[in-house]
């Protein structure tokens, strides 16, 4: 769904990144395989047990997201782009049997209200549809319009690929986890800030930026251990942060909120 959000946030940018996060993924490395730092770790591509299914739809070529999406996107390679992101970020040092059996992802262009959702067919969910609004791509301003196409899209993506302990997870989770693969692959929009004048599930980057702080914390699988806890069971509380993170989701957003009035 649409991003609601802020100011100023520092660039998240893969170069941005110390040289020991395994995060780096979007990064061009012109080094040979040798020269690579070996904590490279999400260098390394997750393959689902079946390869999606790619396809694009436009509903109306002529217009002017539609003309902007052409100009700026090689469809077939962000696609392929955005869930290879994805699935590194959620499911490396997984089994491939914890990556939902996703079987095609449709991405739709069209003049509707909001910015994007994504949403499975009636009949079968593992048919998943991602709509973008060409009204929105349209009035993004140039410069920013092909990171923005593909922040959402990465965004939306995430939802195709994402665990929801069968829906019970709270929203603010989901689309935080959303936000942390789109800050992950560098496509943070500049608008971004941390905020903590909230509850930790207040979703969207806000939440975002309190897993990429939780990841400094409890290690750079953590979000990986949240998503994968919320495979097969519904979502606890309790349960699923003491797992994780041995305490509880209140004590670490109060820990988090300390943490940035410290760097004010
Ligand atoms: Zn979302």
């Amino acid at each position: 769904m649409a991003h609601t959000s802020s100011s100023t946030p520092p660039p998240p940018q893969s170069s941005a990144v110390p040289p020991s996060h395994p995060f780096n993924t979007e990064q061009e490395d012109n080094t040979s395989p040798i020269e690579r730092p070996s904590q490279t770790t999400l260098t390394s591509k997750v393959i689902p047990q079946r390869k999606p299914l790619l396809r694009l739809e436009l509903r109306d070529l002529s217009s002017e997201g539609s003309r902007a999406f052409l100009r700026l996107i090689h469809a077939s390679k962000a696609l392929e782009q955005a869930v290879d992101t994805v699935l590194k970020n959620l499911y490396t040092g997984l089994n491939v049997s914890c990556i939902p059996p996703t079987r095609s992802v449709t991405l739709v262009l069209r003049d509707m209200d909001g910015v994007a959702y994504t949403t499975g067919r009636d009949i079968d969910d593992d048919h998943k549809e991602i709509h973008i609004n060409t009204k929105y791509i349209s009035h993004i301003s140039e410069s920013r319009q092909k990171e923005e196409i593909m922040g959402v899209l990465v965004h939306e993506m995430v939802h195709c690929w994402q665990h929801s302990g069968f829906g019970t997870a709270p929203v603010g989770l989901t689309e935080g986890v959303a936000d942390w693969v789109r800050l992950k692959a560098g496509y943070a929009p500049p608008h971004w800030k941390r905020h903590a004048d909230c509850d930790w599930d207040a979703g969207y980057e806000r939440t975002g930026y309190f897993l990429e702080w939780l990841e400094k914390e409890h290690g750079e699988d953590i979000v990986r251990r949240i998503n994968d806890g919320l495979r097969e069971c519904k979502y606890d509380a309790d349960t699923l942060w003491h797992a994780c993170c041995g305490k509880s989701v209140k004590h670490l957003w109060g820990k988090y909120q300390k943490s940035l009035e410290k760097s004010e």
